[in-house]
């Protein structure tokens, strides 16, 4: 079986989208079978992977609901070890379909941990919030990767993500584990660095990543024109930094089993 990573911080905007597609891109140019999962009705990692959502027939909403077997929605993308778990807009009615059956978030759970037992990894990208879905993600997940946007403000939320971890774990999945925390949107300041380093929280200190994903106009490039950014520019600071994240997490995990 496979290990299944759900990029998550309830912050908005702070690059879980753009990691979630270009990690699981390099992980499959490194020749990973990798699955990745859209579990934002937003669908920008469906679109962000280039999949076009006016040509879908079904979607991640249609398993969840039980009208698709989840293998038929599987979607090719680009990249010959990648295949992708789509969402759309509708995939905002799952919590109230779902709502009042005994343990709704297992519904995600029961799709992705079937369909990700053909897969090395399972990237999950998930929306900029602690609700339903996000829940139903970290309950379906081995691990959390957590991007910090390189601003101060970033450690407020903090607290309450590990808060929301501990509760994720006793209520719903106790083999929740954090896998890493990484900066991204980085502009080059190191004198930042070191401040952002002494203030952070301590009990999270040792989940600090080394890979530092750097601030890059390249990178929101390649989600405009619905690529990962080793398709557009293999050589850009994004795709290298992306490519040295995915290898770090290999690491990881390699070193947790
Ligand atoms: P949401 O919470 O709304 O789902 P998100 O956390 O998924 O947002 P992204 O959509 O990945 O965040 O990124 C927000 C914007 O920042 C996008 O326009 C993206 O292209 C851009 N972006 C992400 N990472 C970088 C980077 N390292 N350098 C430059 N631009 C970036
Ligand atoms: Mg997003």
């Amino acid at each position: 079986m496979g290990q299944i990573i759900c990029v998550a911080s309830q912050k908005g905007g702070t690059g879980k989208t753009t990691t979630a597609v270009n990690l699981a891109a390099s992980l499959a140019l490194l020749e990973k079978h990798t699955l990745l999962v859209d579990c934002d009705p937003l669908g920008n990692a469906t679109t962000g992977i280039g999949i076009d959502k006016g040509k879908l027939s079904c979607d991640l909403f249609d398993a969840l609901v039980g009208r698709t077997y989840p293998r038929d929605i599987l979607v090719e993308s680009n990249l010959d070890c990648l295949q992708v778990i789509p969402a759309r807009i509708g995939l905002h009615h799952a919590e109230k379909y779902l709502a009042g059956k005994p343990e709704p978030e297992r519904y995600l759970r029961n799709i992705v941990r079937e369909v990700s037992r053909d897969y090395e990894f399972t990237i999950i990208d998930s929306p900029p919030s602690f609700g339903f879905l996000t829940k139903s993600a970290l309950a379906s997940s081995d691990y959390l990767l957590l991007p910090l946007q390189y601003q101060i403000f970033s450690f407020e939320g903090l607290a309450q993500l590990l808060l929301m971890v501990r509760s994720i774990q006793k209520k719903l999945n106790p083999l929740l584990k954090i896998a890493g925390i990484f900066y991204t949107m980085c502009r080059n300041d190191s004198k930042q660095k070191e401040i952002y380093n002494t203030d952070f929280l301590h009990q999270l200190r040792d989940k600090l990543f080394s890979t530092v994903i750097p601030w890059d106009d390249t990178l929101a490039e390649a989600s405009d024109l619905t690529c990962p950014v080793a398709l557009l520019n293999m050589m850009s600071k994004g795709a290298v930094a992306y490519m040295q994240l995915a290898q770090e997490l290999m690491d990881v995990l390699a070193s947790d089993r």
